[in-house]
């Protein structure tokens, strides 16, 4: 078979040579030991918590090193695709922190290695194509999808392992006039690798996450170049990670069954073999037993689901990193302040098996995260949140910013800040009792008199001053609570319940109620101070009267 005049029959237009590309995208020069990897998602319009585990470990390995991080958009799958799903993908990355150094960005691609975009990408890959039909590496297969339909059916019935090999890969050595005949015929063709592997033939292989993998060669015909034209992830994988010289392979482990291939296209095609990180996947307690995460079954596999939640993106990252690197938590309790990406990041240190995605622990980290961000960053952050989220409350919020940020400077700094939110969603419900319109009826417990409540009330009203200090004022809450036959003394109250009517905790209660709407809130002494004499007043007014 004369190759050289296959590979100018199938691809006639190709002029390019592998040699010109190399020159055109030389290695990269990089201090020793700097990493250059990727992010290479595909534009399903779904961008989930997997693919930010990914590129967090490869935004670590190739920042850390000194590296480069690119974006590389594998869009070759036109049916999976949704429209303004690249945005969706640049954008929610570009949300959570995620910076690179080069690739698809919404204004187009940056970067010498480019394009970044593999449906722009079509003539790179026909050189190479072309390279390996004219070695005699790569063949046309013209088959039918009923005739591979009928292949498997067989292979099946004889309980063979099914697929394009041996005996059954029925283009392998057709002649070029057989070929010239289905070309002039006009019948579609897929272009498909000549594997040389055996399945009895088994090599190691390192994998910086699963370690030391033993490894069955390859021995199908994979499909290189559908019928379009346009390449199959793993024919793209090894022109694009080789022309963009990427050095770590940083993927979800759902590709370890086809790495075989990979090895055996990387050598055929002449390129060195970049290092792999298989990522395991993310699961989840589902009663007693482990199962991935999925799409169908869990909201939270979703990015957006964190965005609409409220966890600042901070706290997402954290949690991730918790995931990856189990001494982060030590770390961080070691370096409360220090930003996170000053933290040792260890590819190997990430489990082989996958992560358990924790919600509740997220949610501890989250609040973690927000109780050590100054009252400022909070208000900024709760409001670009609230804008998209709760428009209302936006409103409330930045209508008066200055009175906003005191109320959630609230128990901030110091050594045991205030863990009240876990998410933005949180505020609304922790803090609206300050606008008026979120105001609620208090709800009195039925156990106590409400002439006990309204004397409370009263006598509260006789003392208040807003100029008091925390401790006159709380003296005066005591001196309320005896006038009214109620105790300051809880232990005696504990002894035996029955001797008083009440304690000085029920008459905080009252209080509060009537200045909140609820038992529970943030320091009632400071939430009045926030309020201001007018306010508080009026309020404990307004309650009295519907007593
Ligand atoms: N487009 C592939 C995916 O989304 C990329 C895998 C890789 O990073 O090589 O699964």
């Amino acid at each position: 078979m004369d190759y050289q005049a296959l590979a100018a029959l199938l691809f006639p237009n190709v002029t390019e040579t592998a040699e010109a590309l190399e020159e055109k995208f030389p290695a990269r020069s990089l201090p020793e030991g700097a990493v250059v990897t990727r992010m290479a998602p595909s534009p399903t319009g779904f961008v989930h918590l997997g693919n930010l585990v990914q590129g967090l470990t490869a935004e670590r390995m190739a920042h850390q090193s000194g590296g480069v991080l690119f974006l590389r958009v594998e869009d070759t799958d036109a049916k999976r695709e949704v429209p303004g799903a690249v945005e969706v993908l640049i954008n929610t990355l570009k949300h959570y922190g995620i910076s690179f150094d080069e690739g698809a960005t919404i204004d187009g691609d940056f970067g010498a290695y480019g394009p970044y975009r593999q449906r722009q990408r079509a003539f790179l890959y026909h050189v190479y194509a072309k390279k390996l039909v004219s070695e005699g590496q790569a063949y046309p297969c013209f088959c039918t999808e009923e005739q591979l339909a009928a292949m498997r059916e067989q292979q099946e019935a004889n309980k063979e392992t099914t697929g394009y090999y041996g005996k059954y890969a029925m283009w392998r050595d057709r002649s070029l006039e057989d070929i010239q005949a289905e070309l002039a015929a006009g019948h579609p063709w897929v272009l498909r690798f000549r594997s040389t592997g055996s399945i009895e033939n088994q090599f190691k292989f390192d994998d910086l996450v699963k370690g030391k993998l033993t490894i069955t060669e390859n021995d199908v015909d994979h499909v290189l170049l559908k019928s379009d034209g346009i390449p199959t992830y793993h024919f793209a994988h090894a022109v694009d990670d080789h022309l963009m010289r990427t050095t770590h392979v940083v993927r979800g482990d759902e590709w370890l069954p086809t790495l075989p291939f990979h090895i055996q296209l990387f050598k055929a095609l002449g390129f060195k073999l970049p290092k792999y990180v298989h990522i395991g996947p993310l699961m989840k307690m589902d009663g007693t037993s482990k199962r991935k995460l999925s799409k169908r079954k869990d909201p939270e596999l979703a990015l957006t689901y964190y965005k609409a939640e409220g966890f600042p993106v901070e706290a997402v990252y954290e949690y991730i990193m918790t995931l990856l690197n189990s001494n982060f938590e030590d770390w961080r309790r070691a370096n409360a302040d220090a930003a996170a990406d000053t933290f040792k990041f260890n590819a190997k240190k990430l489990n082989p098996a996958g992560s358990l995605f924790d919600y509740a622990k997220l949610t501890d980290v989250s609040k973690n995260v927000i109780s050590r961000m100054d009252a400022g960053k909070v208000y900024a952050l709760l409001t670009e949140w609230a804008e998209e989220f709760d428009p209302d409350f936006a409103e409330k919020l930045k209508a008066d910013p200055e009175y906003a940020t005191k109320i959630l400077a609230i128990g901030r700094g110091g050594k045991k800040p205030r863990k009240d939110l876990a998410v933005w969603k949180d505020a609304k419900p922790y803090m609206g009792f300050f606008y008026d319109a979120y105001l609620e009826k208090p709800q009195f417990d039925e156990k106590f008199d409400r002439a006990d409540i309204v004397d409370a009330l009263h006598r509260f009203l006789e003392r208040f001053d807003i100029q008091d200090d925390a401790n006159t004022w709380f003296e005066k809450v005591k001196a309320v609570t005896t006038d009214m036959g109620y105790t300051t003394d809880m232990k005696a109250y504990k002894a035996d319940p029955t001797a008083f009517p009440g304690t000085v905790a029920d008459v905080s209660t009252f209080i509060r109620q009537a200045v909140t709407g609820k038992t529970n809130s943030p320091d009632l002494y400071t939430v009045m101070q926030i309020l201001g004499y007018e306010r508080t007043v009026e309020r404990i007014k307004t309650v009295l009267a519907q007593l």
